[in-house]
């Protein structure tokens, strides 16, 4: 027995239907010559907020009871959950606390505020956000909604495998960024109970592949987290696992990993090519079709996760000044 039924994807679909863009599934031409087989692109990083977080967050909070919607959600995430969870709160009528760091920059705050959010700033690090994140629930009976690890997450996510189908029920692969597995569990779910053949393939960067890890340790474990050009995919699992691991674990098919180069040429393909700008986690797709370490043999989808990167650093990739690009480091 799954620990997330099917049923509950259905029901996030009818639930966040009128909250968010149903996002455009395109052919990629270059990279359908690449592969020899259709590539179609899933241009999720095209969703309100810029990520698909916005559709686990939506769910997440449409759930909630009259009683928790008046006392507000909170997390310490300061990335695309953040962002999802302070915008989804706002359009549904709830109040967001997001708490963080004096260390986190100041455009990311002001990012947050600027989706109607209330911002708590608590000590110098990730754990003190956490801390006051935990006091908020203890003390103000404040929700919190994790980023992945949480079943009205999960199956938020999965709505966009539900999408995928039904543009193109004929897949061979989708090819479905990889970190704390909320994206992926949600589209395999969904995937294997639609269409059972089609391939679901994780791919992380190589630099911190927190699941892949975890998968070879046969349990949750602490991996280190090292800087990546896939920011958004960095971070654990967390030991205490409830949904993801397991679901990865039973119903994804594959797992790849994708070099710091690989990802870079990524984001300057999808923006040569395509002319769609996405941050490293969003490429890692396109990137291990580039690389030749997934090689389709039917007609294949990517899901593009989002686009919320550093505009500079994005200018810096595509133009190849990026640190990414010299010699001695070519390796990284
Ligand atoms: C969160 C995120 C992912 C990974 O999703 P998980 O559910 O943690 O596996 C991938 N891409 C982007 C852009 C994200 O924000």
């Amino acid at each position: 027995m799954m620990s997330v039924p099917f049923t509950a994807v259905l029901g996030a679909k009818k639930r966040i239907a009128a909250h968010i863009h149903r996002t455009p599934l395109e052919l990629a031409a270059r990279l359908t010559e690449h592969c020899g087989v259709p590539v179609w692109l899933k241009k999720e990083h095209q969703q309100l907020t810029g990520s698909f977080k916005l559709r686990g967050a939506t769910n997440a909070v449409l759930a909630l009871s009259a009683g928790q919607r008046a006392n507000g959600v909170c997390t310490a995430s300061t990335g695309n959950h953040g962002r999802a969870l302070a915008y989804a709160a706002k359009s549904i009528g709830t109040h967001a606390t997001i708490c963080m760091s004096r260390l986190v920059p100041d455009n990311k705050v002001k990012a947050i505020e600027a989706l109607g959010a209330g911002i708590k700033i608590v000590g110098r690090s990730q754990d003190d956000a956490q801390a006051e994140v935990d006091r908020l629930v203890a003390e103000e009976s404040l929700v919190t909604i994790p980023p992945f690890d949480h079943e009205d997450i999960i199956a938020g996510q999965g709505t966009l495998g539900l999408e995928i189908l039904e543009d193109v029920p004929e897949l061979d692969a989708i090819l479905v960024p990889l970190s704390g597995g909320g994206l992926i569990a949600g589209v395999a779910l969904a995937v294997k109970t639609l269409s059972p053949k089609t391939q679901v393939i994780g791919i992380s960067m190589e630099r911190g592949a927190a699941m892949i890890a975890c998968l070879a340790a046969g349990k949750p474990v602490v991996v280190k987290e090292l800087p990546t050009l896939a920011d958004s995919l960095g971070g654990g699992i967390g030991l205490e696992n409830r949904h993801t691991f397991a679901m990865v674990r039973d119903l994804v098919d594959e797992t790849v990993t994708v070099t710091e180069r690989e990802i870079a040429d990524a984001i300057t393909h999808a923006y040569e090519h395509e002319g769609e700008v996405l941050e490293g986690a969003a490429a890692v797709p396109i990137a291990a079709l580039l690389a030749g370490k997934v090689a389709p043999k039917g007609p294949s989808a990517l899901i593009l996760s989002g686009k919320n990167l550093d505009i500079a650093m994005h200018r810096a990739i595509v133009s190849r000044t990026h640190p990414v690009y010299q010699k001695a480091r070519s390796h990284a």
